[in-house]
């Protein structure tokens, strides 16, 4: 079934039906059928429609913010900031599509080829909550400006979003046959790929549904990207301002209350700061522990995204201080019907105990000590995973040697946990297999095609 229910106080909104094997068919035949003609439109009335898009989201970026807040419980803020760069993913594939998809000429040994960049055919997306409309924008922009069709699977409490966007694409000019939004469950997705009007699949969740998907899509001989989760580290190596410092990363691990795939997550400091950190980190996340309604521009603590990911991520703290963590700060679920914990300060966290290596998906800050650079770097890559990490440092030659070690698909030098819509996204390792936006994020469900002139 998918739900709307309000992760500040767990009223149940609204319940729709998933779609039946018939109409996911149906779905499936749409996209297929639309692709023929959709790829045969010139690129630049793609671009031209996938800029509409662009303009359409950011008309509608307040009603999709407040959509996302009643679903998810994003602040209603940073819900706009995500709509923010949803525009700016869709203009960069606009502007660039004709630059993007031209034509790349070769020599090669005893005559001349040339590359030509054509669509795949119909895909399938599936998307998860925590970043409703950009991680759908992430996938969807760039393969419509190349001409790939779509069907997408949103997650399954998001289905107000899934639909808000789908009219953003039709009111835009995208055909309906090109993009089609279908409540599919997740129990449906296998035989989804298993058909072979479906010619790739992409998913951004959990490490979970990416092994299934994957092992689906490799049984069924399709292309597959996986954008899956992290425990991205955030390297001190000094710092001219420790407050700032903090500051900064204080605030990209509580950004969407700690539900980013790439924010910091392990905060590995090395030792003549450390003592320091901790405690000004201790002190400011105090500013996290006042539960508020995701609605209201002044909240600082919003509810996580749902009642179960909220007994989740606090069952990870329980499980961390058993094993022996140290508590800092925080680590309370907040009393009453809302999905609320504390922000969350942990320290002496070793690798016999589960939180050194699972994903914390919430608002848990786990801090390291280290006494000397190498230690600090093999921290950082004694992880399953490899999305993003930070470097800070005052001396930036340094910090680029040390970003150079890091097994991570992103390093983000004295900043933390971003993305933009020109930039490579995506991980190694545990984290996923392919890349998204920027000229990578178009290439992945492209068909390079050699001709031998
Ligand atoms: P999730 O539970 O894996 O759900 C993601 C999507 O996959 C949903 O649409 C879900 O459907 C579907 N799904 C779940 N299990 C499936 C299966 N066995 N087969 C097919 N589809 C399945 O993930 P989430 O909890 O929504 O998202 C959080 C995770 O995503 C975190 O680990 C986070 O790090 C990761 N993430 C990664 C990136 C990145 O770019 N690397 C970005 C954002 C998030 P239902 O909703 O119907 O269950």
């Amino acid at each position: 079934m998918y739900a709307v229910t309000n992760p500040a106080t767990g009223e149940l909104v609204e319940e729709i039906r998933n779609a039946t094997d018939e109409e996911v068919r149906a779905a499936i035949a749409r996209v297929h059928q639309g692709y023929s003609s959709w790829r045969r439109r010139p690129v630049t009335e793609r671009a031209k429609i996938v800029l509409r898009a662009a303009e359409l989201f950011a008309e509608r970026a307040d009603e999709l913010a407040a959509i996302m807040t009643l679903e998810m419980g994003k602040r209603i803020n940073e819900g706009r900031g995500e709509i923010g760069i949803v525009v700016d993913i869709f203009r960069y594939y606009a502007d660039n599509a004709t630059a993007l998809l031209a034509d790349e000429p070769m020599a090669i040994r005893g005559g001349e080829a040339v590359i030509t960049k054509e669509p795949i055919g119909a895909l399938l997306g599936v998307m998860p909550w925590n970043f409703p409309c950009y991680q759908v924008a992430r996938f969807v922009a760039p393969n419509l400006v190349l001409g790939n069709t779509i069907v997408l699977k949103h997650a399954s409490i998001c289905p107000r979003s899934a639909v808000a966007i789908e009219h953003i694409l039709r009111d835009a000019g995208v055909p309906d046959d090109a993009y089609v939004n279908v409540f599919a469950s997740s129990s449906q997705v296998p035989w989804m790929l298993a058909d072979p009007r479906i010619q790739g699949v992409s998913l951004t969740g959990s490490e979970q549904a990416g092994i299934s998907v994957a092992a689906e899509a490799g049984k069924n001989l399709k292309k597959s990207v996986l954008e899956l989760g992290g425990s991205d580290p955030l390297i001190v190596l000094d710092t001219d301002d420790l407050d700032e410092t903090v500051k900064v990363t204080a605030t990209a691990r509580m950004r969407n209350c700690g539900q980013s795939c790439n924010a910091p997550k392990r905060m590995i400091v090395l030792a003549d700061l450390y003592d320091d950190f901790v405690d000004r980190l201790t002190k400011r996340v105090a500013e996290y522990y006042l539960p508020g309604d995701p609605a209201d521009p002044d909240t600082k603590l919003p509810p996580l995204a749902s009642i179960a990911a909220a007994d989740e991520v606090a069952a990870q703290v329980e499980t961390a201080l058993r094993q022996g963590a140290t508590l800092r700060a925080g680590g309370h679920r907040i009393d009453g019907p809302g999905a609320y914990l504390e922000a969350t300060v942990l320290t002496d966290v070793t690798p016999e105990m589960d939180a050194y290596y699972d994903e914390i998906f919430g608002p848990v800050f786990l801090v390291f000590r280290a006494e000397t650079e190498d230690e600090a770097i093999a921290i950082a890559n004694d992880s399953p995973f490899g999305l993003g990490a930070s470097v800070f440092g005052t001396d930036r030659d340094r910090a680029r040697r040390v970003a150079e070690r890091i097994e991570a698909g992103m390093v983000y030098l004295n900043s933390s946990g971003g993305s933009q819509a020109d930039l490579p996204f995506g991980g190694i390792k545990r984290s996923g297999i392919g890349r998204e936006l920027g000229p990578a994020g178009i290439e992945e469900f492209m068909n390079k095609k050699a001709i031998r002139l």
